[in-house]
């Protein structure tokens, strides 16, 4: 049975709807396009033949003929498009699904990297350990290029990234292997809630082999259930059959012996984090035959990824000398913003933004004593200044009331009026950035140029 249908509604017209949309036309579908706001994109969609709807509000009349909805990771469970969709039977599914589907008999094998924090660095570490080893591939999914755009290659292998809302929506994709790296609150807005939230995470292990963080234990309790063969990775020492670190080293224990990879201190960007990272990217590595030498000289090429703990600017003499500032703007999550502060000490705590239903008193007990001061904005800066006064009320806060990036020049003013020589100044929010900009990107390239501005040097504020 053909898994894609004949006609096909596409919702949301980011990068990988309009790609979905393009792909479904060149393959002879009817497609029917809808999002919120018209735009260039829709209307390019339209002159190459698909039927087009830009309304705030989603009409179910669209649904009409309709036999499939690709949907964007924008529309959640309960968006009324989904719910109609789903009273009418319809399957609604996303854009890596898609591109599953459209895969032909020659079409490259996928290794895929779920988890709260760290897939994106996992992804591309992945990525750079399968071209050591001679292969094709490209660090795809939640990053880059469309998925549907190497469906049919020119790839071996891809190193895929998926998130809890692309798993959601699937139903067939099935990797040759699936790592999950960690789980921890987030997105609970939109998925319902934390089991949802993990439920969803669990479809990277559809495939024929799941490798697991057996030092997580949300983790470990669900791969017990994985059915697939499964491959853990520790930042302990390593059972037979699993990756781990002994004597300061990456280890490979799916042979006969534990075969050291690489030092510990190789790895970047620095912290235990990143190490369990690299090991769920060795192990994946693994099931299409890639060995330790390949996985220890990706390590040593590896360049880390903007904006995940990136020290911008160190302030060499006179006033402020002695601080770090450092970006971490990636940290949307407290269970992110966790590995970074406990990274640093005294730190300086940059944080706000959009929380998405998650508790941050925890993140707040848990390294209040490691806190010179805490300098909050966004939305939801109100709910954090409340967690401070529960478990931390002697932790001097500066709350800022700034809508959009202007802020960051206040943000760095502040942070440094408390920042003694020694601190590092850290901006790992542990929420969102949507709220006041375009993405984490934007703010932490905000927060390098207010440096920039504010102390009078050069910061490294680029994504390059
Ligand atoms: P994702 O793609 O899942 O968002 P990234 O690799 O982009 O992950 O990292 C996101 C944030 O999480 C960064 O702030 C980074 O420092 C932090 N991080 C990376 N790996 C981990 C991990 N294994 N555990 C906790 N935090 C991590």
């Amino acid at each position: 049975m053909d898994q894609i249908a004949d006609r096909v509604l596409v919702a949301g017209t980011g990068i990988a709807g309009a790609a979905s949309a393009e792909a479904l036309l060149d393959t002879g579908r009817t497609v029917v396009v809808y999002d919120r706001t018209d735009s260039e994109r829709l209307r390019e969609l339209e002159s190459r033949g698909a039927g087009v709807a830009a309304a705030e509000e989603f009409d179910p009349s669209l649904l009409e003929g309709v036999e499939q909805v690709v949907v964007s990771p924008g529309f959640p469970p309960g968006h009324p498009l989904a719910k109609a969709a789903a009273e009418r039977g319809i399957e609604t599914y996303s854009e890596p699904e898609l591109a599953w589907r459209l895969r032909g008999p020659e079409a490259p094998r996928w290794l895929a990297v779920t988890g709260t924090n760290g897939k994106t660095t996992t992804t591309t570490m992945l990525a750079a350990m399968l071209k050591a080893a001679g292969l094709r591939t490209a660090a795809l999914g939640n990053i880059g290029e469309p998925l549907v755009h190497a469906a049919n290659g020119p790839y071996d292998v891809l190193a895929v990234e998926l998130s809890s809302q692309q798993l959601h929506w699937s139903r067939l994709l099935a990797p040759t292997a699936g790592a999950m790296l960690n789980l921890a609150a987030d997105h609970l807005s939109w998925h319902g809630g934390f089991d949802a939230y993990s439920k969803a995470k669990t479809a990277v292990w559809r495939g024929q082999a799941a490798v697991f963080n057996r030092d997580d234990p949300a983790v470990a309790a669900l791969a017990e259930h994985a059915n697939a063969r499964s491959t853990a990775f520790t930042l302990g020492e390593p059972e037979p059959g699993a990756f781990g670190v002994a004597l300061g080293h990456l280890v490979d224990y799916t042979g006969g012996s534990p075969v050291p990879i690489c030092s510990v201190d190789e790895v970047r960007p620095a912290g235990a984090h990143n190490v369990a990272n690299a090991l769920a990217a060795a192990a994946l590595a693994s099931h299409v035959g890639v060995g330790p030498d390949a996985v220890a000289r990706a390590v040593r090429d590896y360049s880390p990824e903007p904006h995940r703990n990136v020290v911008v600017a160190t302030v060499p003499t006179g006033e402020g000398a002695g601080i770090r500032w450092v970006d971490d703007s990636k940290a949307s999550n407290p269970h992110a913003a966790a590995a970074a502060l406990a990274a640093y000490d005294p730190v300086v705590w940059i944080a706000g933004g959009q929380l998405k239903g998650v508790d941050v008193s925890d993140l707040v007990e848990r390294f209040a004593s490691r806190m010179r001061a805490a300098v909050l904005i966004g939305v939801d800066r109100a709910e954090i200044a409340d967690a401070f006064a529960r478990h931390a009320p002697s932790v001097p806060l500066v709350v800022l009331d700034g809508e959009d990036d202007s802020v960051m020049t206040d943000v760095v003013t502040a942070a440094a009026a408390h920042a003694r020589p020694g601190d590092t100044v850290l901006l790992s929010p542990a929420a969102a950035s949507y709220d006041m900009f375009d993405s984490y990107a934007h703010r932490g390239r905000a927060f390098a140029a207010a440096i920039g501005q504010t102390l009078g040097m050069n910061t490294a504020g680029g994504d390059a």
